[in-house]
């Protein structure tokens, strides 16, 4: 946790909020301030960080602590920022929890040891869009498209190389391949620079939102053998489906395979800054899911108690044992 000081010179809205924080002033003694890190301005994870600021931040009278969220790079990128101190906490799918804990796949030969899950939120669908005018009907289909795989440190990036080696693709399968942040492939999309994109995400989002109602596009079902081979290997992936009519001009359910969205940090993060956070959150957990309709179905056991590959941090863990959702 940073007293009073901030060294995230890469997260620019991470300064802003220091700067209106630090004024002498308002300043105390034992002030913490608290980065969490989350993904695109237009994916689910901004509300979800944004969200626990808000909670956190309508209680700092009492406990001092002053939460902030930046837009950032998206799982990959939060984890190693919370490996490198820049940030306190992150949301991260859970694919990308366990291999980072467990030092497997992108992170082979590098586990991060002192990753601790916080909760799991909601789940998030391995969600492909193609244009209409591509031709693509089906995962096979991307041979020989312009495809953005996702930027390097978000998490649809690390999930797309999965489902590349699980078909043997390369990159130059693709006739074009696009490494865009998440809020800028719609846009991408609609201009005809890609024929399709490719996020992990909460439903309904913005991002394929705006690309659905700026160009005519629908989602491509990931239900092939090669898809089950994936779910089959690997226990942090499970079938999902993007429910119908969520979208313009895509009324029927898809379906993929997807993962959860989690909230980690690292053991190195007081016991009481984590406590106060997920406190936040629960006792006021009505007001959480209204903030975003990804989060309406959530249950708070189920949180805790699911899709959850790090060991819990202490300072969760002595809340929901308050909470008697899980044992000591
Ligand atoms: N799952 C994406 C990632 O890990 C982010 C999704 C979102 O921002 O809601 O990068």
């Amino acid at each position: 946790m940073k007293r009073h000081a901030f060294s995230t010179a890469a997260f620019s809205g991470a300064l802003l909020a220091a700067a209106a924080f630090a004024s002498p002033a308002m300043a105390q003694e034992d002030e913490q301030f608290i980065t969490i890190g989350t993904g695109g301005q237009t994916g689910v994870y901004y509300v979800v960080g944004q969200s626990v600021c808000r909670l956190v931040n309508r209680g700092s009278d009492e406990h001092n602590i002053r939460c902030n969220a930046p837009s950032t790079g998206g799982s990959v990128a939060n984890i190693n920022g919370i490996k490198s101190g820049e940030l306190d906490m992150g949301v991260a799918q859970s694919d990308v929890q366990f291999q980072a804990y467990n030092g497997t796949g992108n992170f082979e030969g590098d586990a991060f040891e002192e990753l601790r899950a916080v909760f799991r939120i909601h789940g998030e669908p391995l969600t492909l869009l193609a244009r209409q005018d591509s031709g693509i009907e089906t995962l096979d289909d991307l041979e020989g498209k312009r495809v953005n795989i996702g930027n390097p440190g978000s998490g649809q990036r690390n999930t797309m190389e999965v489902v590349m080696d699980a078909k043997g693709w390369e990159r130059d399968t693709f006739s074009l391949v696009s490494e865009l942040d998440a809020a800028e492939q719609a846009a991408a999309l609609s201009d005809n620079n890609i024929d399709a994109m490719v996020y992990v995400v909460g439903h309904p989002n913005g991002s394929i939102q705006e690309a659905t109602t700026t160009v005519d596009s629908r989602l491509i079902p990931l239900n092939d053998d090669d898809i089950q081979g994936i779910v089959d290997e690997y226990p942090y992936y499970s079938t999902s489906v993007i429910p119908g009519g969520l979208y313009k001009n895509n009324p029927d359910d898809v379906e993929t395979f997807g993962v959860a969205a989690t909230f980690v940090t690292s053991a190195d993060a007081s016991d009481d800054v984590v406590y106060e956070t997920v406190k936040a959150v629960f006792d006021d957990f009505d007001r959480f899911k209204r903030l975003h309709p990804a989060f309406e179905n959530l249950d708070a056991q189920d949180m805790v108690t699911q899709g959850l590959s790090a060991p819990l941090h202490d300072g969760a863990k002595r809340y929901y044992v308050e909470q008697g959702w899980i044992e000591e």
